[in-house]
């Protein structure tokens, strides 16, 4: 292993002891040349595997066209991308943005318009980024603790207690916002009872129901929104992470039911919408076929057969482990094979969705031997 530590980088991350250098598919490799089997992915980010073709060939075409326009401009792959996000959704508006904490600051400035209310519920335990906004709807009192006072009117309830959401849920109250299954909080899933629930609820009050599924979305969990799972139609979705495999994007997508609360003027990003990055992702889009998405349901359950303590949807997974994760990591990472965690003592596996069996193999072969 090789590491190009550097003092001029402020210690915002406890970084691995590595330095990463090039990828291929499933597969990375570090300065010293040791090739590494990647079940990180960017943290659910490199869906299609590092460096896949489609969204390779269709970033470097559009460089050699245009890299940026102002968004005084419409550029080709913004609209193409809008256009895909709205036939999955089934009838939405986009905005652009770069990012999942820009994706939920949009959202949370976009229902404040729409429902005329600043009262937001949150969920104990979720995570939604570190921006100020983001950061006062995360349940994680320990990340916000340092940087309070942040937004006022967030209320948190208690994943999957329907009787916390309804506590919480008062006239007041303009977002429910909600991961389909809490990421950064230990790979949680809802169930779709409390789902439902949050559905009626944001009904009732005037509130509108956003499902932050940067981390769960395109194709993730085995479906392209983890909430066609859930049996609910969101007012708008967050997306980030996995939307152009890597090239930085977010996007709030709103339901064409919800539409029409933002004016021009009132939200904004000058590298929103990058025609380079919504090339890339227009190819994702493109390439999360039912195929695929088959490809990720099988491969969940393989792991969830193989390994004990296993929760989560598709692949996006935690084993629950009895002793610190940060040990099962480096053990990992000693045979060649990066592993992720959501938590002390929870590992996290989100590999590319492209994944071959062999590779699944490869993989499952190093945990059973380090577990
Ligand atoms: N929302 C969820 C569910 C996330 O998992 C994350 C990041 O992990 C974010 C928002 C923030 O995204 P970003 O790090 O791109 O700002």
């Amino acid at each position: 292993m090789s590491a190009v530590a550097s003092r001029a980088v402020l210690p915002t991350y406890a970084r691995q002891d590595v330095t990463l250098v090039s990828g291929d598919g499933a597969w990375l490799v570090d300065a010293e040349g040791r090739r590494y089997l990647d079940f990180v992915a960017g943290i659910a980010v490199v869906g299609l595997g590092h460096c896949h073709p489609k969204p390779l060939a269709a970033a470097r075409e559009q460089l050699d066209r245009l890299w940026h326009v102002s968004n005084l401009y419409w550029t080709e792959p913004m609209t193409e991308l809008a256009e895909r996000l709205s036939g999955r959704f089934g009838g939405a508006q986009a905005f652009f943005c770069n990012s999942g904490a820009e994706a939920i600051e949009a959202a949370l400035k976009y229902a404040r318009k729409a429902s005329g209310k600043t009262g937001v519920v949150a969920l104990e335990g979720s995570f939604h980024g570190r921006t100020c906004g983001a950061l006062a709807v995360t349940g994680q009192p320990a990340k916000r603790a340092a940087f309070e006072p942040l937004l006022a009117g967030v209320v948190f309830a208690q994943p999957t207690d329907v009787a916390s959401l309804q506590a919480a849920v008062t006239d007041e109250i303009g977002c429910i916002l909600l991961e389909p299954v809490l990421g950064e909080g230990g790979i949680h899933p809802l169930d779709a009872r409390f789902v439902e629930a949050a559905r009626a609820l944001a009904d009732d009050v005037g509130a509108l129901l956003v499902l932050d599924e940067v981390q769960t979305g395109v194709g993730r969990t085995g479906t392209f929104f983890a909430f066609e799972q859930l049996g609910v139609r969101p007012d708008a979705v967050t997306l980030a992470k996995g939307l152009a495999n890597g090239l930085p994007i977010g996007c709030l997508l709103v339901s064409d039911g919800a539409a029409g609360a933002f004016v021009p003027g009132e939200h904004a990003s000058t590298f929103g919408g990058n025609p380079v990055a919504c090339a890339a992702a227009v190819a994702v889009c493109d390439a999360v076929d039912d195929e695929l998405l088959g490809a990720v349901v099988g491969h969940g359950a393989t792991i969830a057969d193989r390994l004990s303590n296993v929760r989560g949807l598709g692949l996006l997974l935690a084993v629950e482990l009895f002793r610190p994760a940060g040990e099962v990591v480096a053990d990992c990472l000693e045979r060649g094979l990066l592993v992720g965690t959501a938590g002390e003592s929870t590992l996290r596996l989100t590999p590319p969705l492209t994944l071959t069996a062999e590779e699944l193999e490869h993989g499952l072969a190093i945990l059973e031997e380090v577990l």
